[in-house]
Formats: C-alpha cells, structure tokens, sequence
C-alpha cells in the first residue's frame, strides 16, 4: 500500500486526500488550521459556487491562466460529479442547502470513510527529497546525443521522500500533494508556504498578483456613491497610455475607495495590475446611440423645464450618482431645466456615455478572491500533477500558476487538480 502525505485541507487537498485513498493509498492530510476547508467556508458568500454547469469548452473559455495544462485534470473529475446541487444565474452551482459547511462536512465525512488520517494544527515547514541517481552514460555517440537531447527537457533529480513539520518531526511517505493554495485571504491559511517550498525544491514560481479584485479611483465621488451598484452597464478598461485592455458588460459597484462588482473582478482577472495608471469609462446607457441618447436627455429636460436639474436628472440615474453626473458636467444642479444651455446638456449626455474614473490602485491579498501566477506549470505534467523536477511530489489548486474568472471555476480547478494528483499519487511507480 502506497502512503500519500497532502499538505493543505483546502478544496485541492482534501479532494487528492480522497482521490488517493480511494486509490487504495494510506492517506495522511495535514492541515496548519484548526479545521479543514477555512477558505471554502467563505466562498460564494458563505453558500459556495462550487463550480459552473457549462460544457467543457465553455469552461475552458473562464480559464485565464495555462488553460491547456489543465485539461486532464478537468475531463478526469468533471462539474457533474459532486453532491446534491442547484444551478443558478449563470451556470453557477450551489450546493441545495446553499451552505458553503454542508460542502465542506460532505468532503470530511468521505476523508472518514475512506480512513484519511487528519491531522490539524500541523504545519509543514519543507518537503524531504533524495537524489535520484544519474544512469550511466554508454559512451557511444547515439547515446550521447540522445542522452543530451534528454537533458535539455526537465528530468528529475531528486525524489521525495516525505516532509517536515514545523516542531521538526519528520514524516516519511511514497509520495506527497502540495495543496497549501496561495497568498489571497491569509487569515484562511493560505499564506504561500507552498511557494516557499516549491522554490526549494528548484521549482520556478512567476510573480503573483491579486486577482478578481476591487479597484482603487482617484475620484473623491466614488466614496459618496460607495454601496451603488450600476447594472446592465458597459465598462471599458484602458492602461496609462490609452491602449483598451479590456471591455465588459454587466454589474458594477461603487466602493468607498474605488469600484469592484463582477465587471472590475472579471477585469483583473484578464489584465491584473496593468490597470493600474489606466482609466475605466463607463458607458450608463449602452443599450442607446449616442442619437437615442441625445434625443431621450432633450426631451426629458424639455418636458421638466421648470423643475431644477438635480430633480430632472433623477429621470435618468439614481439620486446620487445624477447628483455627481451634474458635478462632472460642470452644471448648476440648482439650475431649471429649461435654463440648461446645449453644450451643458450635451457635457451631461457624454457624462453618462463616459463617466470616468482613474485606477490608482487595486486591492491587496487580503481581499483577493484568488492568487493570479503560481509555481510554473512546464515544470508539472499535466496529466499526473506530478512535478517533473521531483518524483513523487505533486501539486495541486491555486498553489499552480493557472485561475479563473468568478463562477465556480477556481474551485473546479482546485476539485479537478486535487482528484487527478490524488488518483496518480497513490499509483505512481517506484
Ligand atoms: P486553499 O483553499 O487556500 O487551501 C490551502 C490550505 O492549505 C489551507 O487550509 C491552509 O491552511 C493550508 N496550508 C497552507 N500552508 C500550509 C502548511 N505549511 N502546512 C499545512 N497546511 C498548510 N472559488 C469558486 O470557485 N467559487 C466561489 O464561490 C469562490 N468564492 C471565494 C470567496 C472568497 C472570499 C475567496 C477568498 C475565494 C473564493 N473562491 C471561490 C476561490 C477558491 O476558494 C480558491 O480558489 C480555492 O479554495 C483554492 O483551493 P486550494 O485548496 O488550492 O487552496
């Protein structure tokens, strides 16, 4: 019987956990935590998106990260397996209690059934390894080149052999699963030790940034419109020298220091801090021309000619944000209507075409709901998860360079990982 050590009780750990000893491996799952699954306990605002109900293809299309690394792992443990479910807006799947604990108790009571040995309040420190012994080289010249051409590939040096814990104990194991996530919401465990020992162990690890996260505006009038939300809103996202990085449609919310909403986290998900410097446009009125448009703000102010703007505008856009539209388009909200001269009421049609804002800034690890880069993913095959520097090691979840859009992808990515690193883990040859 094979024994499997995984690091992490997060999504990815404690489904390689399964994986493997559903395989047949004695499975040991460490966790730093007081409990398993901290982070899933938060997810989908506590009733977990725990994946999406589109087809694979589609799936494929929310990866943003080394989408083709992950296709094994994504036909091998699939969004149709799992427990009793609902899918809702957007494909995204609940579980039917629409708590996020339920998910969580389900993953620990198959962990008990399949006699997973859990060990919580147990941090690891660093992976064992041993090195692997070089073969002989024949000599003769096909050899050479081809014993050459081999190297130029990744081949592995060394072998694990299990791990350390951090009061030193150290625990042997035929292979071991790192799953420790990555740097977003700390306080969940995921505080990047996995990185840490995958880069002493030669493993290359791309810069990491936050990722489906809020954004921060140089605009004062976001703190007074903070908790608005715009929907139906078409967004568009340019760096500091004007070049478009992404455009989007759908819901925006105003923070006290910026905006967030699924259009700015979908935003950081494709562009990351190369918004930063840039500006965000936002159109209020996409389903119009600019002609409609027009037309509808003369006639509105027409009819209310004798009400003051600040009444007027509300016609179009909820107190507040009518309040600062006016503000921006330098128009006395105190004025009638019908005293509004035609370059204020066309500077107040463009303001809602293209109310701007000024990225300054994005939000930290702290509130990210993923970690965008990760250990580089040439270094791991894609259909075993196992390292190919180090046999017997295999990585699975966020602790990877590969993430999603929102919608249940990353736990998907983290389920699918975990299972294929579990399955291969318990099977792998000496
Ligand atoms: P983690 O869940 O971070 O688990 C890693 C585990 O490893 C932790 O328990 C940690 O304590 C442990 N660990 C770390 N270092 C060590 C060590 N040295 N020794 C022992 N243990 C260690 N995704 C969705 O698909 N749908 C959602 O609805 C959703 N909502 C989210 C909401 C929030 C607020 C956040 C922050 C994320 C959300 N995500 C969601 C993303 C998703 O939760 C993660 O992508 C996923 O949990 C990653 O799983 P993981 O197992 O790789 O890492």
């Amino acid at each position: 019987m094979k024994s499997v050590i995984v690091i992490g009780g997060g999504a990815a750990g404690m489904m390689a956990a399964i994986g493997a000893a559903r395989e047949g491996a004695s499975v040991t799952l460490l966790e730093k935590n007081e409990k398993l699954g901290k982070k899933i306990y938060i997810t989908g605002k506590g009733r977990c998106n725990l994946t999406n109900a589109c087809d694979l293809p589609e799936f494929a299309e929310h990866v943003v990260t080394n989408r083709q690394f992950l296709q094994s792992a994504l036909h091998g443990f699939t969004n149709a397996d799992g427990m009793p479910v609902k899918t809702e807006r957007g494909n995204r799947v609940f579980p039917v209690s629409d708590k996020s604990s339920d998910v969580i108790r389900a993953l620990e009571r198959e962990c008990r059934r399949l006699r997973v040995a859990v060990r919580l309040h147990t941090e690891v420190k660093s992976i064992r390894t041993e090195a692997i012994a070089e073969k002989p080289e024949s000599g003769d010249e096909a050899s050479a080149a081809a014993s050459k051409k081999k190297k130029s590939k990744i081949t592995a040096t060394a072998r694990s052999t299990g791990v350390v814990l951090s009061d030193g104990t150290v625990l042997a194991s035929d292979a071991v699963i790192l799953a420790t996530g990555g740097l977003s919401y700390p306080t969940t465990g995921s505080t990047g030790d996995g990185y840490r020992m995958a880069k002493a162990l030669g493993h290359g690890v791309t810069r990491l940034v936050p990722s489906l996260v809020s954004l921060t505006a140089r605009e004062s009038f976001c703190a007074t419109l903070a908790g608005l939300s715009l929907r139906n809103v078409s967004v568009r996202f340019c760096n500091k020298d004007g070049k478009v990085l992404r455009e989007e449609f759908g819901e925006l919310l105003f923070t006290h220091k910026g905006i967030s909403g699924p259009v700015v986290l979908t935003a950081t998900a494709f562009a990351a801090d190369a918004l930063v410097g840039g500006t965000c446009e936002i159109d209020l009125k996409p389903a119009l021309s600019d002609e409609q448009w027009n037309a509808r703000v003369l006639r509105e102010l027409e009819a209310g000619k004798s009400r003051q703007m600040k009444t007027v505008v509300g016609v179009f856009a909820p107190a507040a944000l009518g309040a600062e539209l006016l503000t921006v388009s330098g128009i006395d909200p105190a004025k009638t209507a019908g005293s509004v001269t035609r370059e204020e009421r066309m500077r107040l049609a463009g303001a809602f075409r293209h109310l701007t804002l000024h990225i300054d800034g994005m939000g930290g690890f702290n509130e990210a709901v993923v970690t965008k880069g990760g250990i580089e993913v040439s270094e791991v095959n894609p259909s075993t998860m196992e390292s190919r520097l180090v046999k017997g090691l295999y990585l699975a979840g966020e602790v990877l360079n590969v993430d999603a859009t929102t919608g249940g992808f990353n736990l998907q990515i983290a389920w699918s990982t975990g299972m294929l690193a579990g399955r291969k883990a318990a099977k792998q040859e000496a």
